[in-house]
Parts: structure tokens; sequence; C-alpha cells
């Protein structure tokens, strides 16, 4: 995609994210100082979140000092990338350039943080649209986007009840 005439596109920029729209590319992420630590860990196909080292409460989106205790210094703990939808969207109007059919867009609240204000938002694939639903088991896995970005996005598990197929499948417990 790069050539002479058409230098890298810095898509730490506006500008670049702007031009990705034109060239008709999805827009991906434009990691800063606080949220640099979680595309990192992607690009190794590793899913980390903040986690306090006073209190050892995990927080996400990153912030600055723990939301829980006001500690200063948050690790960046691998979680292992199951967790259950918290709620989610299904885009069907597609207005950002790039996405050309339906999509979802969810928030994923981990199982090492149940019943938290730990989110994370990511898209929901693998799966029929009308099959997404409210605390379904959704399990990480890593889009190589390109050389600089990766993207966590999740799935079902194998527990998730798809119900556009008419079954439920069975889980290693049943
Ligand atoms: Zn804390």
């Amino acid at each position: 995609m790069t050539n002479e005439a058409s230098p890298a596109v810095n898509i730490q920029t506006r500008e670049g994210q702007e031009q990705l729209k034109k060239m008709g590319v999805k827009p991906i992420p434009a990691p800063d100082d606080l949220t640099r630590p979680y595309w990192d860990a992607a690009k190794r196909h590793e899913l980390r979140i903040q986690r306090c080292t006073a209190c050892s409460e995990y927080q996400h989106p990153p912030q600055a000092t723990c939301e829980q205790c006001g500690g200063a210094t948050l690790e960046w703990a691998p979680i292992s990338g199951r967790g259950v939808i918290y709620t989610y969207i299904i885009d069907r109007r597609m207005m950002t350039p790039g996405f050309n059919e339906p999509y979802v867009v969810a928030q994923i609240n981990p199982v090492e943080a149940p019943r938290t204000t730990v989110r994370i938002t990511a898209n929901i694939r693998g799966c029929e649209l009308e099959d997404v639903y409210i605390d379904m088991p959704v399990e990480v896995f890593f889009e190589d986007v390109n050389a600089e970005v990766t993207l966590p996005q999740f799935r079902p598990t194998a527990e998730a009840k798809l119900q556009s197929r008419g079954e439920v499948r069975p889980g290693p417990a049943m």
C-alpha cells in the first residue's frame, strides 16, 4: 500500500486516521501513553489490563491512577481473555467508513473482574449478529490488522448458546 508517491500513513495522528478513512480502510486504534501497553501486548497476542499494585483491583479502560484506592502504581497484568458480554450494539447503518457489513461492538467484562466496571470494547466475531446476547460467554482472539496494530477481538466460547442455529452447544460440563 505504501509507495514513494504515497508516504506511510501515521496512524498516531488525526490526519493519519482521516487518510485511512479516505482510503476505505477501517479506522484503527491510535495508542497514546496511557493505552500503549494494551496495544503492545496485543501485538504479542497477549491480553493485559491495568491492575493496582496496592489494592489488586483490575481496571479498564486505563487510567493514570487506581479508581478504587487512588494508588498511582498500576501494573499491566495478563488476563485469560475469557469473559461475558456486558452490553453491545449492532451497527447496521455502517456510519463508520471502511465497514461494509453490519457488525457488533461489545463491552466485555473479564472473568478475572466479574461484576465490576472493567470493560473491554471489541467486535464480536465468529457468530451471527442475532446470536449475540447479554452475558454471552466469549473468549479473545487476535486480529493482526497490519505490522503495527493487532486488535483483541472476541468470539463465543463453546458454552455460548447460538440461537440462530436453533441449537445449544454442549459445554464441557454437560
Ligand atoms: Zn488500588
